[in-house]
C-alpha cells in the first residue's frame, strides 16, 4: 500500500486571528488585571454571586469547622480559568477570620519552597495553591504528610550520616485549584475532604457581577447594558469584568459614560468580541471548519495549522467553548462544524453528504490524498 502523504492545509488568510493570550476573550488574566481582580474581589460568601450548590455546602462546612473551632478541611476547587477558585479560597480565609497565603504549582519548584511556605504558616492560615495539577512529584509528596499528619520530613546531612527528621506544623488548610481536575494524582485527591467543581454562569449572574463590579469601579450601566456584556461573556465571570472594563473605555472616549445596551453592543463589537462572545480566533476556527474544510470531520493538527495556531492552545482554551455553545462537535474521526455555526457565520449548510462519504471519511482522504 503507498503511504499517506499529508497535505498541509492552506494558511489561514483571516488576517485578524490573534494569538491566543492577547485575546480579550482569553479566559487567563492579563498583567493589569492581577491588581484589579484583588480590589473587587468579593470577600465574604454572601457577596459571591451564583454557583447556589456549592456555597450552600460550603456554607455549612465553614460553620461546622467555627463550631467546633478547627481549621477547615482541605478543600480543592476545579472548573476553568476566571470563575472564581481564587476568590473562594479568600473567602474559606475571610470566613474563618484566618491568614491568607497564595502560591501556586509551577512556582513550587523545590520541595525547600514548599517547606519554607508551611513553616511559616500560622494555625488556622489558609494555604492557597493554583494549578496545583502542575506541580512536580517531589515537592507533591511534601505535601501527603503536610495535609494529612501535619508534619514535613526534612532530611539532615548528606551520604551514609544523613537522617530524617519530622517537623511538625501548624494545622492549617490547603486549598488547591485546578483546571484540570483528571490530572491532580490519586493520592493527592484523596487529601482533600473537599472536592468541589464550579460552573458556568448563567447570564442573569454575570449581570450581577458586571453589576456589582461596575459600582465597585464608579462605571455607570444600565441593566440592558449588564446584559448585553453578560451575553458576550462565555459563563466566565473574568470575560464579564474585563468586557464591561473595556466598554467602559468605549463610553468615557465616544459616549456619555453610561453603559447601555447599544454603547455595550458597539463596544464589544470594536474590541472583536460578536454577539455570542466570540472573537477573531474563535470566528477563524468557524470559517475553516465550514469553509475550507466542508463541515469536516477535520483532525485538530490540520485545524490548528489553518488557523496559525498551536494544536494544545485549540484544544485546551478554544474548542471547549465552542463545543459548550454547541458549534462544533468532536468526533473519532475529527471536528465537524454544527448546523448552529454556519448560522453563525450566514452561511448556508452544513453540507449534505452520502452516508457513504460519512462512513468512508471520503472527505479526509481528499484532503490526505495517497501518492
Ligand atoms: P479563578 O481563580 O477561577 O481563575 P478568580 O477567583 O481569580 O478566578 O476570579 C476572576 C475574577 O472574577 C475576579 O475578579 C473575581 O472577583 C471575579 N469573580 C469570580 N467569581 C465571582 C463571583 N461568583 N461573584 C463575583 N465576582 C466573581
Amino acid at each position: 500500500m503507498s503511504p499517506r502523504r499529508e497535505v498541509v492545509a492552506e494558511e489561514s488568510t483571516s488576517e485578524d486571528a490573534l494569538p491566543a493570550l492577547h485575546r480579550a476573550v482569553s479566559p487567563e488574566p492579563d498583567e493589569l488585571e492581577v491588581g484589579l481582580e484583588v480590589s473587587i474581589r468579593p470577600r465574604r460568601l454572601g457577596e459571591f454571586v451564583g454557583q447556589s450548590e456549592l456555597k450552600e455546602k460550603l456554607a455549612i462546612v465553614l460553620e461546622a469547622a467555627r463550631r467546633r473551632d478547627q481549621p477547615v478541611d482541605h478543600m480543592l476547587f476545579a472548573g476553568p480559568p476566571g470563575l472564581g477558585k481564587t476568590t473562594l479560597a479568600g473567602i474559606v480565609a475571610a470566613e474563618m477570620g484566618t491568614g491568607f497565603r497564595i502560591t501556586s504549582g509551577p512556582a513550587l519548584t523545590r520541595g525547600g519552597d514548599l517547606a519554607a511556605i508551611l513553616t511559616g504558616l500560622q494555625h488556622g492560615d489558609v494555604l492557597f495553591i493554583d494549578e496545583i495539577h502542575r506541580m512536580n512529584r517531589a515537592v507533591e509528596e511534601i505535601l501527603y504528610p503536610a495535609m494529612e499528619d501535619f508534619a514535613i520530613d526534612i532530611i539532615i546531612g548528606k551520604g551514609p550520616s544523613a537522617r530524617s527528621v519530622r517537623l511538625g506544623l501548624p494545622r492549617f488548610t490547603l486549598v488547591g485549584a485546578t483546571t484540570r481536575s483528571g490530572l491532580v494524582t490519586g493520592p493527592l485527591r484523596d487529601r482533600f475532604g473537599f472536592v468541589t467543581h464550579l460552573e458556568h454562569y448563567k447570564i442573569d449572574e454575570l449581570c450581577e457581577i458586571v453589576t456589582r463590579s461596575g459600582e465597585l469601579l464608579g462605571v455607570e450601566c444600565t441593566e440592558e447594558g449588564a446584559r448585553e456584556i453578560a451575553r458576550r461573556s462565555r459563563g466566565t465571570p473574568r470575560l464579564a469584568i474585563r468586557l464591561m472594563r473595556r466598554v467602559r473605555d468605549f463610553v468615557e472616549v465616544r459616549g456619555t459614560g453610561t453603559i447601555s445596551a447599544e454603547t455595550a453592543r458597539e463596544g464589544c463589537t470594536l474590541f472583536g468580541v460578536d454577539d455570542l462572545g466570540l472573537d477573531s480566533l474563535d470566528r477563524a476556527i468557524l470559517d475553516a471548519l465550514c469553509l475550507r474544510f466542508a463541515g469536516g470531520p477535520v483532525g485538530l493538527g490540520t485545524l490548528a495549522m489553518s488557523v496559525r495556531e498551536d494544536a494544545e492552545t485549540i484544544e485546551d482554551v478554544v474548542e471547549p467553548f465552542l463545543m459548550q455553545a454547541g458549534l462544533i462537535q468532536r468526533t473519532a474521526r475529527g471536528r465537524v462544524a454544527t448546523a448552529s455555526a454556519y448560522a453563525h457565520l450566514g452561511l448556508d449548510g452544513p453540507p449534505l453528504r452520502a452516508a457513504s462519504e460519512r462512513s468512508t471519511g471520503a472527505h479526509e482522504v481528499a484532503l490526505f490524498p495517497t501518492t
